[in-house]
């Protein structure tokens, strides 16, 4: 702790030895975890796992940083954090009208590692590594084949394409993931986006307060502070990965002046119950101050149809949720569609039909009302 009675020196000192700590705190994390396929084998997997680690693993690497790993219980086969990270047969089996791009990045890529399928915003992947790597990511295919880690050199493209597109208002790090890197490269990317003039918001994809929590650091927080306003995207998908660790991460990006939201992936056997849905968006929001934004019909992404659910069923879920949960912590049931025609709302509609001005309408309750419309002049 530091004291009045500390002089700057001295405070610079601790601050730096606080924050060597924080740093060891999370490489030790990442290396206690499972780095390679080979560390598969000290891991309790059932025979038809094990089969398969090495084949699914070819396909889309395997990282666990320890803190997530320790949340899977062995004894359940179904448990839903091993459902995320740990490969399984079920992913070498390709359905047709799966895809290795479900969202159309690279259509909508005019110059790499940067994606342009809206006006006001671009995608921006500065690296395509992550700290864990999720069974079900619709980016996979581009992890796999690419690999590249962040250099200032690769995104001077991105950046000048940026420059030179004063309606872009947001540039959203994604990935890989953006928090993967060090503090002094993301200081350096924040550094370059807000040296634009026009763009106003800096967005960060992330799953690592989820999967590697001790990440979160004061240095991390203090690299990207600086003129824009910054939104942290979080990835959670199930309630078991709200914990004392995670809970402490989003305190540490709430005060460092960031917004939170979540975005959820609904996944077949992991989060596909609405006391499910129902617990992960109450504790996101009461517990950790992130408010439920997307929860993402599952993409095309290859392998991947085992934990897929039909719409009708997402719709279902979303209906039931809106009856228990306040709207603050509800979040949007959308689908990205598969050919760059960018996120939709698919959650069930309430509008029943209209006659000129009379809207039939049904409400929570089920029963469907008349709304008159009354509009002045
Ligand atoms: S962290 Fe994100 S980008 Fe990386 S594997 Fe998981 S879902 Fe995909």
């Amino acid at each position: 702790m530091t004291s009045e009675l500390n002089t700057p020196d001295a405070v610079d000192h601790e601050r730096d030895a606080a924050w060597q700590n924080d740093i060891r705190q999370w490489q030790d994390d990442v290396r206690q975890g499972v780095r390679h396929v080979r560390d598969l084998a000290a891991l309790p997997l059932s025979p038809a796992e094990r089969a398969a680690a090495q084949a699914a693993a070819a396909r889309h690497k395997v990282r666990i940083p320890k803190t997530y790993l320790d949340l899977i219980d062995w004894n359940d086969p179904a448990d839903p954090i091993r459902a995320q990270v740990i490969p399984s047969p079920r992913e070498l089996v390709e359905a047709e009208g799966e895809l290795d791009d479900p969202i159309a990045d690279d259509e909508f890529s005019p110059v790499p590692r940067l994606t342009h399928r809206h006006a006001d915003r671009v995608l921006l992947f500065p690296t395509y590594q992550c700290a864990v790597y999720c069974r079900f990511c619709f980016r996979k295919e581009t992890l796999t084949s690419i690999g590249r880690g962040y250099s200032q050199g690769a995104l001077e493209p991105a950046f000048a394409y940026i420059a030179a597109h004063p309606e872009i208002r947001e540039v959203i790090l994604t990935g890989g993931d953006p928090l993967s890197l060090p503090d002094k490269a993301l200081a350096e990317i924040r550094t370059r986006i807000e040296a634009i003039a026009h763009v106003r918001l800096l967005r960060i994809h992330t799953r690592v307060p989820v999967a590697l929590p001790s990440r979160i650091t004061a240095g991390l927080v203090r690299s990207l502070q600086g003129r824009l306003m910054v939104s942290v995207v979080t990835h959670f998908n199930h309630p078991r990965e709200i914990t004392d660790a995670t809970e402490q991460a989003c305190r540490t990006l709430r005060q460092g002046g960031f917004v939170l939201l979540n975005q959820s992936v609904l996944l077949k056997g992991v989060n596909d119950t609405v006391e499910a849905l129902e617990e992960l968006c109450r504790e996101l929001m009461y517990r950790l101050g992130v408010k439920p934004y997307y929860l993402h019909h599952g993409d095309l992404a290859r392998g991947m149809a085992h934990r897929r659910t039909t719409i009708a069923e997402g719709q279902a879920l979303v209906a039931a949720l809106r009856q228990r949960l306040s709207g603050i912590c509800n979040p949007v049931y959308v689908l990205d569609l598969p050919d760059g025609g960018g996120k939709v709302p698919i959650g069930p509609c309430h509008v029943e039909g209209r006659d000129g001005e009379s809207w039939r309408i049904r409400g929570q309750d089920g029963a469907v009302r008349v709304y008159a419309e009354v509009v002045g002049e």
